[in-house]
């Protein structure tokens, strides 16, 4: 049995709980977390932790070497903020208007900080290596901050045999840990339509080729894909977020434009449906005689956790937090940066239960209102540390 933490969370809890909160009064967008970044590197190397700084402009990476040699095992934390003004009244709300840590990245953050100040801490008792992965700009999809640190170099040293990451989850109490295997979170990916008609008087349609009308055709044909075209048994979502067109009650408009995001659960049915999206766009503007423009932006593909590492993730967890800790839970369909790390490199990709019980419902992510159960915290530091921990012990096993 490797060393435990359990515990040991207690004695990083107060400097977790501090940075959480100086980061959630200070949130920082995507490729603008030159605060966030600063804090970071002085934190690690106040507690002696070799770091590395400038992947994807604001990435960092800590290393901790074991004193026994071994495998590497990765542990990520996503550091920026969104474009929200925060609603919650607490103290240590964002202090910048129109910016807030919507998504618990504050105390990803802090929770992996923690992690990195136990794990050096007891860093004789680790084999191996274990890198502390703070990665900026996970909210600026389709462009993320893992390809760009992977492309900077951020494991040119230090191969990563596993990687791991958890976020926060307010549909789960505080102490229950969501853990699947394969995808978790959805492929997400952009769609932008503009359809050129023609504009005239309202009276007189058939001068014209009226774009509301087609961009009405447009929404009704493109949902078919996903109830004709994809197995029901698979995910898929189509959401136009966005629809503008005319000025006037009175006025045909020659354009409309669509915005809007499609998500599935697989490459497979990904590539599926934005094949049919195409075909289906190219089919109305011929009939409608119109040029219709696409712009089908491929985002974060599908967060697909590892097989081999349901159960042993699953062990961890319920080593730290008792038998009852890791429920069946859905996948969901929001995109997250992380699956580029896992197309890479085998790991897992698990939530952490955050649930306020005075709530009696909760306020989901990227919500003005939403905030933690700070009691998470040091749960989610104490599992990423032995996680660490088991992960290496494991893999030192299978290879030897
Ligand atoms: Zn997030």
């Amino acid at each position: 049995m490797s060393f435990s933490v359990k515990g040991k969370g207690k004695e990083v809890k107060e400097l977790v709980v501090h940075y959480r909160r100086h980061f959630h009064q200070h949130p920082e967008l995507s490729q603008e977390e030159t605060e966030t970044s600063k804090t970071i590197q002085a934190f690690l190397k106040e507690e002696g932790i070799p770091f590395e700084a400038g992947f994807a402009t604001h990435g960092v990476l800590g290393v901790i070497e074991g004193g026994k040699p071994g495998k590497t095992v990765a542990l990520r934390a996503d550091i920026d903020a969104l474009p929200i003004h925060e609603k919650n009244d607490v103290d240590y709300a964002s202090k910048t208007p129109g910016k807030m840590h919507a998504c618990g990245h504050d105390a990803h953050t802090a929770m992996l900080m923690g992690t990195g100040a136990l794990l050096n801490r007891y860093k004789d008792e680790l084999q191996g290596t274990v890198l502390l992965v703070f990665q900026p700009a996970e909210e600026l999809a389709p462009v993320g901050g893992a390809e760009a640190m992977m492309k900077d170099g951020v494991f040119a040293k230090h191969k990563p045999d596993a990687i791991f990451a958890q976020h926060m989850w307010p549909d789960l109490p505080v102490g229950q840990v969501g853990v699947m295997q394969g995808p978790i979170m959805g492929n997400s990916d952009r769609l932008s339509l503009t359809i050129r008609g023609a504009g005239g008087h309202a009276s007189m349609p058939h001068q014209g080729k009226d774009a509301i009308v087609i961009a009405a055709q447009v929404i009704t044909q493109l949902q078919t894909i996903v109830s004709r075209n994809v197995d029901p048994m698979a995910s898929a979502v189509i959401t136009f977020g966005e629809i503008h067109g005319g000025d006037r009650y009175n006025v045909i408009p020659s354009a409309v434009t669509l915005d809007g995001t499609v998500r599935t659960n697989s490459d497979e049915v990904k590539e599926k449906v934005k094949s049919r999206i195409l075909k289906a766009v190219e089919g109305l503007a011929a009939a409608h005689e119109v040029e219709i423009d696409v712009d089908y932006v491929d985002g974060y593909p599908a967060t697909v956790n590892s097989p081999e590492w349901e159960a042993p993730v699953r062990e961890t967890a319920q080593r730290i937090l008792g038998e009852e800790a890791t429920p069946t839970v859905n996948p969901s369909l929001g995109g997250e940066d992380f699956g580029r790390f896992l197309h890479e490199y085998p790991g897992l990709y698990y939530w952490l239960g955050t649930a306020i019980p005075e709530r009696p419902v909760q306020k989901p992510l990227h919500d003005a209102e939403f905030n933690i159960n700070e009691a998470s915290l040091s749960i989610g530091t104490e599992l990423m540390t032995q996680l660490a921990i088991d992960a290496l012990e494991r893999l030192n096993k299978e290879s030897q």
